[in-house]
This record gives structure tokens, C-alpha cells and sequence, in this order.
């Protein structure tokens, strides 16, 4: 008997990053600044209240929507950080980090056919989401020329009769590209106009430099109500094994994505709830002290690229740097190929965020700055060979 797997599964292709990375585990002595994921460990204060509720036994389900103390505690943050006001009872889902919550509203907002627009570059997961809940995934190009922000009237220019959601993600992840207020309000008119559900993943919002202010999408007149707002501990506070993330929506819609979650997962784990909650309410120390250190290598890596001649934005947000390879005369694919073959450097082949990140690659700044004072020798050497 041969088992014949879904069309629409089977036809996703695996991610690119993820195929990359097998390779990089053959090898030793690899630098990677590949990675997408902190290379803090959850602060003390945080991992001690994990400890503590543990130590009181607290190890069962929780609510489908996730812990109320929890939930209240995400409303706070939430009107603290942003000026946005949810119900916790009503309006807030707690989920299996942010990849759970997008692939919640997605199968909850769409019928089959209906388009999907989003910026790319971007974050590996959403095309195929879109396409795993029968969604048709539309890219919206952004360029280095623009900063990488998406433009209104390439948002316009996309829009059809099929669109029902853009998805947005900024600080965007793999660009560092953010978006300011006023760029906001020109693509929230057109998603009133054009009656659009928006999507946005907050989930570098903490981690922008320059004393930078983030903005959001979703605090633009006649957007709270059409706006799914995703966010989730993972990066910020550098808890991306707990599994912790969070949709804020309006009431129907909450309660459409909890019959997924109640069916398909049940509830968040209640360790990494817990966790959650200390997190949330006594956490912005530890952020600042983690984004400090961020910034310092942003610094570093932004000069060091454009000083061995990759152009290179200075990010705004995230822990990315998206440099430009096209001088080097290879493609993104052979760049990276050729830069782990022979100088034990990992990077990220642009086109692993869609085809318009053909010409770049994706260098994470989550690794220590004397690993990547030491990534950054080998790669000029690199460079300097290939001219
Ligand atoms: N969204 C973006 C833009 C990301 O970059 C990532 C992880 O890299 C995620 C979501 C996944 O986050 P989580 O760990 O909360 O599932």
C-alpha cells in the first residue's frame, strides 16, 4: 500500500533554512550566525518562577484561552506598551508561540481561494501557512530602496477582488526593516477601503534600537476592529523553548480560532504560562539590558558588512542584517554554500524569504559579538577573494 499524502501538504516544499542547517550540523567549528533565536537564556528571575509554580505542583491543562492571570497580565502589557485595550476574558487567546496563533487565524478568517497578501522578504512559515489553510499566498515585493517598508501603492496595486488579509511583520524578520506612524496610516486606509483583515506578528517589537518608538498597525483609526494582533515571548525575552504566544482579536474571532486550539491543541503549556506571567509583568528590565547588547552588535556587524563592501541598511528593529551579495557576482544560494565550505561561516541564503531575497543574505546578530568579530574576518577574507 502506498500512503498518498494530502496534494496541498504535499506540495510545500521543507523550509530552505532548515535544509541549510542539516549541512551545518555535518561540520565542526562553524560559526553560525544563522539563527533565529536568542543566544540568552531566558533570565533568572523568569526560569525561578517557572521553578516555583513546578514546585507547587502546578503541571495540569489550563483554560483553553490560557490562564485569566495570564490573560490579564497580556492585557496590561498590551495598553502599557502599545495603547491598545482587550477584553482578557473575551479578546485574548494564549497559544503555542506565535507560529500557533498564525496558523489559528489563518484556518479561522479563510475559505478556500481566498488571497493572502504579505510584504517579502519574509519569515519562512507564511506562504506555506496560508497554503496549508487553503489560502492563496500573494507576495507583496519590498525593497532595499524603500528600506524594505511595504509602499501603499504596491499595496494597492495587489489588492484584488479575492484579497481577505495581509499579514504583516514589523520589525520584519529577515530585513530588520520597521514602519513609522505615518506610513501606517496610509496602509490602514486602504485596508478600511478595501475591507482587509490584517494580521500583524509583533514579535521583534521590543527589539528596536536608537531609543526608536515601535508603531503599530493596529492603533490606526477603524483597525483594532478588523486587526488580529500577534505576539509571544519567544524573542524578547529570549523564550523561544517555552512556547509561549498570544493573538488579541475581537471577540467572534477569538472564539472561532479557541475551537481550533481546544480541538487541536488544547491549552499552551502551563510551565511556560507560568513563566509567562513573570515575564509580562516584571520582565522590561531584562529586555532593555538584552536589547542593549543587541544594539551594540548591530553596531559592529552593520559597519564591519559595508566596510568589506556588502551594502547594508543599518536594521531598525530585529536581530538581523539583510546585506546585499549581488557585488560578490554569486547568488544568495552559492554565497552562502561557498562561505561555509570554505571559511566555516553560516549565514542564511536570502531566497530562503521568498525570491525577492535573491541578492542578499541574512546574518543574525543573536551570537555573541566575539563570535561574530571572528565571522566577520573570515567572511572579508571571503569577499576580498572573490574580486
Ligand atoms: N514570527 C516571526 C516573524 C519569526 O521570526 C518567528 C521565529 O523566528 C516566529 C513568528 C515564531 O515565533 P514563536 O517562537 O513565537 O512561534
Amino acid at each position: 500500500m502506498s500512503i498518498r499524502i494530502a496534494d496541498h501538504v504535499r506540495d510545500i516544499p521543507r523550509s530552505g533554512i532548515r535544509d541549510f542547517f542539516e549541512i551545518v550540523q555535518t561540520m565542526d567549528d562553524v560559526i553560525s550566525l544563522g539563527i533565529g533565536e536568542p543566544d540568552f537564556a531566558t533570565p533568572w528571575h523568569i526560569r525561578e518562577a517557572a521553578i516555583y509554580a513546578l514546585e507547587k505542583g502546578r503541571t495540569g491543562y489550563t483554560s483553553n484561552l490560557g490562564l485569566p492571570r495570564l490573560r490579564r497580565s497580556i492585557s496590561d502589557y498590551v495598553r502599557k506598551k502599545f495603547g491598545l485595550r482587550y477584553d482578557p476574558l473575551a479578546e485574548i487567546l494564549v497559544s503555542v508561540g506565535v507560529s500557533e496563533a498564525i496558523d489559528l487565524a489563518l484556518r479561522a478568517l479563510l475559505n478556500p481561494g481566498d488571497e493572502v497578501l504579505y510584504h517579502e522578504p519574509c519569515y519562512v512559515s507564511y506562504a506555506p501557512s496560508i497554503t496549508l489553510a487553503r489560502g492563496v499566498p500573494r507576495a507583496i515585493e519590498t525593497k532595499a530602496e524603500d528600506g524594505f517598508s511595504l509602499r501603499a501603492d504596491a499595496l494597492e496595486k495587489a489588492i484584488t477582488p479575492r484579497t481577505k488579509v495581509l499579514m504583516l511583520n514589523f520589525p520584519t524578520n529577515p530585513t530588520g526593516a520597521t514602519m513609522t506612524a505615518a506610513q501606517w496610516e496610509e496602509i490602514a486606509a486602504i485596508c478600511v477601503r478595501h475591507d482587509v483583515v490584517v494580521l500583524t506578528d509583533e514579535i521583534y517589537s521590543e527589539l528596536t534600537f536608537e531609543g526608536g518608538t515601535h508603531s503599530t498597525i493596529a492603533t490606526c483609526p477603524g483597525m483594532q476592529e478588523r486587526t488580529v494582533f500577534l505576539h509571544g515571548l519567544s524573542k524578547a525575552f529570549a523564550m523561544t523553548g517555552w512556547r509561549i504566544g498570544y493573538a488579541c482579536a475581537p471577540a467572534p474571532l477569538i472564539e472561532a480560532m479557541m475551537k481550533i486550539h481546544q480541538y487541536a491543541i488544547l491549552c499552551a503549556p502551563i510551565m511556560g504560562q507560568d513563566a509567562a506571567i513573570e515575564a509580562l509583568e516584571r520582565g522590561d528590565e531584562s529586555v532593555a539590558s538584552m536589547r542593549r547588547e543587541y544594539e551594540r552588535r548591530r553596531n559592529f556587524i552593520t559597519r564591519a558588512l559595508n566596510d568589506m563592501g556588502l551594502e547594508c541598511l543599518k536594521p531598525k528593529g530585529s536581530f538581523y542584517v539583510f546585506p546585499k551579495i549581488t557585488s560578490t557576482g554569486l547568488t544568495s544560494r552559492e554565497f552562502s554554500m561557498q562561505l561555509l565550505q570554505e571559511h566555516k561561516v553560516a549565514v542564511v541564503p536570502g531566497t530562503a524569504f521568498g525570491p525577492s531575497g535573491e541578492g542578499h543574505v541574512r546574518c543574525s546578530f543573536a551570537t555573541g559579538l566575539d563570535q561574530i568579530k571572528v565571522a566577520m574576518e573570515r567572511m572579508a577574507v571571503f569577499v576580498g577573494g572573490l574580486r
